[in-house]
């Protein structure tokens, strides 16, 4: 199985409004975690840096104040607590 230490890059979070409201998304705690953004690679990887398996990514959808929408899906780690992100 691939390392996901091979796709990360440094810490690369979404804007800040989405962390802000990511707790609705069910991520504990997004404004004190670290975020990643995976690559479509990794994408596939389902174990996270510090050897936990990691949930399912989920996609959500954020309104945001100009009520326009986002994608993101998302997988935090019950462990570390690490956030998974990507945009379809
Ligand atoms: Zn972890």
């Amino acid at each position: 199985m691939r390392d996901l230490k091979d796709y990360l890059a440094e810490y690369d979070g979404p804007p800040l409004n989405i962390t802000a409201g990511a707790h609705l998304a069910g991520v504990v705690d997004p404004e004190d975690n670290p975020w990643h953004r995976l690559t479509e690679l990794a994408k596939h990887c389902v174990i996270c840096v510090c050897g936990a398996p990691l949930p399912r990514m989920q996609q959500w959808t954020f309104t945001l104040k100009d009520n326009s929408q986002v994608d993101y899906t998302i997988s935090q780690c019950a462990r570390c607590g690490k956030v998974y992100w990507t945009q379809p």
